[in-house]
């Protein structure tokens, strides 16, 4: 949990801020139920964001899988995702853009080109 008086860490439980010394059951008490909670196994994950970026599906599923829950972690998956989404897109124009290309020199084919400037 985070004391809301100075924005430190505080261990789950604990009935004082470390830190500043606030009085956190109070704090705890407030924020039970509410939508102050905050999962204390939520954090924001590379190897996520990773795995979203080579598996854009299984990033997707995680994404909405976690994203009530632990939306620290699905922000990670959501990283990864959009990063991954982006590279297939680049990938898809780059391959699209190749094969045009390849077709328009197949179309001026090798013989019809000798065959212009010889004039066979
Ligand atoms: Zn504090």
């Amino acid at each position: 949990m985070i004391c809301n008086k100075c924005g430190r860490q505080v261990i789950e439980g604990a009935n004082f801020c470390p830190v500043c010394g606030a009085d956190l059951r109070y704090q705890r008490n407030n924020n039970s139920g509410s939508s102050g909670y905050i999962n204390p196994n939520d954090e924001t994950n590379f190897g996520y964001t990773l795995l979203s970026f080579f598996m854009p599906y299984i990033g997707l599923v995680l994404y909405i899988v976690w994203l009530k829950e632990f939306p620290k972690r699905a922000k990670s998956c959501l990283n990864g995702l959009i990063a991954g989404i982006i590279c297939i897109i680049i990938l898809f124009c780059c391959v699209y853009s190749g094969r045009s290309h390849s077709n328009s020199w197949h179309r001026i084919s090798p013989e019809s080109v000798i065959s212009e400037k010889t004039g066979v």
